[in-house]
């Protein structure tokens, strides 16, 4: 690591005037000087993970409108937090959410525990979101260290360690900027810095307020911290999801099992997914009608999880006289598939087969069989 710039509570103090005149309003955010709700602080802290204030926006005021505060959360029913999730991604979160609503209400009366490591002994609760819950909510003097603190610092100091070797000294220079007051708003003007001035492209030094001191900066090349090593390449999976319709159009959907990826979302019924892809016998096994007869549309549709990428090549039957598919499920009607709580994966799936199937007789020419071998 590079000699860092003077880093002290002295910048961090230069950050709390600044955030006083540019903090963002933000649906979770209390207005200054009134006290941080923590229900509202975790909740959104934890659909925050990964995901953009933008995106999170809508489904934390949905969520805190149907459940308004831990103990609703805490006896909402299961399917119907997965549902209020759906769209939202790393879905391990939502049931995490849940289950730790669940563990304040019984192990807590209800009432967040305020130091970290009580927060970090509930689910889905790291050392990041525990650190912003005590910093934001209670005014601990904790460091929070996410993503936009991390590059905020990096390119202070011009720390060429690369990360994730970098954390533990981004955290310690985070934790030297910490001023004498406020730790609560210094953690959130550390993050708003992060995501308004110093952005990952193009951050605008000319209006930061550490500009003077910032060693990226002053050498021209912010934009190369934080120094990351290069990640290896996503390995491609393979899969075949069945879209089966009824006469009426209705959708079979089934629920994925509890745990593992997407655990316990709605999807349509699918193979298992590998990079080999699945085989004739994977197929029949996973297929809930195997007498019927399979198309499949010309593309896969194509999906980006953290860890591979995922095609998955759509299949799609019509179930005309009555009867039930293998396993179990539900028919739900076309014009609600929007609202069955299917996760982004699925919905694409499903509006792909609803689009090829309403595109008329010459789409499904275009498609080929199944093979049923
Ligand atoms: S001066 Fe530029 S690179 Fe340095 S902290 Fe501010 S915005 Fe980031």
């Amino acid at each position: 690591m590079t000699e860092t710039a003077p880093i002290d509570g002295a910048l961090g103090a230069r950050l709390l005037a600044w955030y006083d005149r540019a903090a963002r309003v933000l649906p979770w955010r209390a207005p200054s000087g009134t006290r941080q709700d923590p229900y509202r602080v975790w909740l959104s802290e934890m659909m925050l993970q990964q995901t953009t204030v933008a995106a999170v926006g809508p489904y934390f005021r949905r969520f805190l409108s149907r459940w308004p505060d831990i103990a609703a959360l805490a006896a909402a029913p299961r399917e119907e937090v997965l549902r209020e999730w759906a769209g939202l991604g790393y879905y391990a979160r939502a049931r995490n959410l849940h289950d730790c609503a669940r563990r304040v209400v019984a192990e807590h009366g209800g009432r967040f525990p305020t130091t970290v490591p009580e927060l970090r002994a509930l689910p889905g609760i790291g050392p990041y979101t525990a650190g912003a819950i005590a910093a934001i909510a209670f005014d601990a003097r904790e460091v929070a260290v996410d993503g936009n603190v991390e590059r905020v610092v990096s390119r202070l100091a011009a720390i060429t360690t690369p990360l994730p070797q970098a954390k533990a000294g981004i955290r310690a220079l985070a934790g030297a900027m910490m001023p004498t007051v406020r730790p609560g708003d210094f953690a959130q003007a550390m993050m708003d810095l992060g995501a308004t001035v110093c952005t990952p492209r193009g951050p605008s030094c000319p209006a930061c307020p550490l500009r003077d001191v910032c060693r990226a900066a002053a050498s021209g090349e912010a934009e190369r911290y934080p120094v990351k090593l290069a990640k290896p390449p996503r390995p491609l999976r393979r899969g075949v999801a069945f879209v089966l319709r009824d006469a009426a159009g209705a959708v079979w959907l089934t629920r994925r099992p509890p745990t593992g990826l997407l655990g316990g979302m709605v999807q349509v019924p699918t193979t298992a997914w590998s990079e080999a892809g699945p085989d004739g016998a994977a197929r029949r096994a996973a297929c809930p009608a195997p007498e019927l007869d399979w198309r499949a549309l010309p593309d896969p549709v194509r999906h980006v999880f953290t860890h591979f990428e995922l095609d998955l090549a759509v299949v799609t039957a019509c179930m005309a006289e009555a009867g039930m598919p293998d396993g179990e499920g539900r028919w739900c009607p076309a014009e609600d598939v929007s609202g069955a709580g299917l996760p982004s994966l699925f919905r694409k799936v499903v509006g792909a087969a609803l689009e090829a199937a309403g595109d008329g007789a010459a789409r499904r020419r275009r498609g080929t069989r199944l093979s049923r071998r």
